[in-house]
């Protein structure tokens, strides 16, 4: 084989497909985007990246532009992931390899004092129903639709000072539980709770730790929720528009005073919710 002629297949094949990529680094908690351009005779398939591998959809407002995310874990440690596009040229299968920084957010730790019933519940009673309310949740976050509910940019839910980051390791009454898994919006009972997007209600109930919970899905396995609400404007099943009211903010579940928590799922992952709609605002709407 002559030397020209390896060099324009590896040209062909570096060619195969334009894809951008904005932040070749990322850190924990918090979700990194490849754009694609569409192209002839090539099917984008899915990206995979060790053992996980993630769906690449249609920009919703971009005919010519397909897009994936890649939502990276709280408890992802600093590494090089490497990054595979998987697509089809010509009905055969080829990988496109990238590599992707992954770098410790810096997260800042609180302490927190809460009633001891609510922190570690002894229960059997209390741990049962958490056990069950978690794997409902799970079921839900696992659900990956092609379907994308959302055609303009992310709102916030409500418009008042954030108490506490995502991302904040938490000390509650002196042991080390977890982290911050969403951002905290100052807020009164009775405050109004704006859907951030459109979407579809998928639970709409009292929970342990969360007190009265709305998750909404908007498609494409990205989800928000609203936490600790005093009562609910909507239930289970119905579709809701971008600035809709949905609840009012309270002081329901594991708190230690009223005020809006706001998460927000991809693909299963808890991301940081602020820095999700800021990067699909930028990128896709
Ligand atoms: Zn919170």
């Amino acid at each position: 084989m002559n030397y020209i002629f390896l060099l324009l297949l590896v040209i062909s094949s570096l060619r195969a497909f334009t894809m951008e990529v904005p932040e070749s680094s990322v850190v924990n908690g918090r979700t990194a985007i490849i754009l694609f351009d569409k192209e002839k005779d090539l099917k984008y398939e899915k990206i995979v990246v060790g053992k996980e591998s993630y769906k690449i959809f249609k920009h919703p407002s971009n005919a010519k532009k397909m897009y994936a995310l890649l939502p990276q874990s709280y408890y992802e440690k600093p590494t090089t992931k490497k990054v595979e596009v998987v697509y089809q040229k010509n009905s055969k299968e080829e990988r496109k390899v990238i590599f992707f920084q992954i770098k410790d957010g810096k997260y800042a730790k609180e302490r927190i004092q809460v009633q001891k019933s609510k922190v570690n519940p002894t229960s059997k009673k209390v741990k049962d129903r958490t056990a069950k309310e978690y794997a409902q949740a799970m079921k839900i976050y696992g659900g990956v639709t092609s379907k994308n509910y959302v055609t303009s940019k992310y709102l916030a839910p409500m418009n008042s000072k954030i108490t506490s980051d995502f991302g904040k390791a938490r000390i509650y009454n002196d042991a080390l539980n977890g982290y911050h898994s969403g951002t905290d919006f100052r807020a009164k009972v009775g405050t109004p709770i704006i859907a951030s997007n459109d979407g579809k209600i998928v639970l709409a109930k009292d929970r342990f730790y969360s007190g009265n919970s709305i998750i909404i899905d908007h498609g494409q396995g990205i989800y928000t929720c609203y936490y600790h609400l005093s009562a609910f404007k909507v239930k289970e099943g119905d579709m809701v528009k971008k600035g809709e009211l949905i609840g009012w903010s309270g002081a329901t579940g594991r708190i230690t005073g009223p005020h809006l928590h706001f998460s927000a799922r991809v693909g299963g992952v808890q991301v940081d919710p602020l820095q999700l709609m800021a990067l699909l605002n930028k990128n896709l709407y």
